[in-house]
């Protein structure tokens, strides 16, 4: 059981999703690194680790057999297969004991993640993260490198219809600046910024 504490105008647990490519793993790195009361969940997944990326940090990279398992034993507090292709989900122990130690945390995940933790605890935060415009967030997909042609095609296609899901949302932040839209997420979840928490300790 997740509690949310009694302060019902700030839930503890806070979503944020957003478009692909639009930069919520930017974001959520900046917060990862600079606003210590901020507990950032680690997704398993089945992709491969990119360059630079570390199992346990970024990812809990896992097989096919090992994210069966984690469904089957009602691991996970959600799960998506992403992009038609790898599956995503959010480690349910984790979360349930940062909650429970009065912690803020913060998931980063896809739409329809967002939306399972919205049937499931109708409490959280959804932050919606938008592009400053639509020809930015192609930029950046194409920009990113990391996917062929066909991939990037198929993300911006998941983009769009992803663009058309702000209005389930509690807020949005506009990704126009990193810092600044990581510190306005900050913001939302702890009602003081990151350079505040810096000044008081
Ligand atoms: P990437 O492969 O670029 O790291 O992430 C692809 C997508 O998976 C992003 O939209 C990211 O938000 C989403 N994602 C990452 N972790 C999770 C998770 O635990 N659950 C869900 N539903 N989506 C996730």
């Amino acid at each position: 059981m997740v509690s949310q504490g009694t302060d019902r105008s700030r839930p503890r647990l806070t979503v944020l999703a957003g478009p692909t490519a639009v930069g919520k793993g930017t974001v959520a790195a900046y917060i990862r690194h600079h606003a210590s009361n901020v507990v950032l969940s680690v997704s398993a997944t089945t992709r491969k680790p990119r360059p630079g990326e570390i199992d346990g940090v970024h990812y809990f990279f896992v097989d096919d057999a090992e994210f069966d398992r984690l469904i089957r034993d009602n691991e996970l507090l959600e799960w998506a297969t992403v992009h038609n292709s790898y599956r995503y989900g959010t480690p349910r122990k984790p979360v349930e004991k940062a909650l429970a130690d009065g912690k803020n945390v913060l998931l980063e995940i896809d739409l329809q993640g967002a939306r399972t933790v919205r049937s499931h605890m109708p409490e959280a935060r959804l932050i919606f993260l938008a592009p400053p415009s639509w020809d930015e967030l192609v930029r950046r997909l194409r920009g990113r490198g990391t996917e062929s042609p066909e991939e990037q095609a198929r993300r911006l296609r998941t983009a769009k219809v992803e663009l058309a899901a702000e209005g389930e949302f509690d807020a949005v932040v506009v990704n126009d600046d990193v810092a600044r839209a990581a510190d306005r997420v900050v913001h939302l979840m702890t009602g003081s910024t990151i350079e505040e928490q810096h000044l008081h300790g």
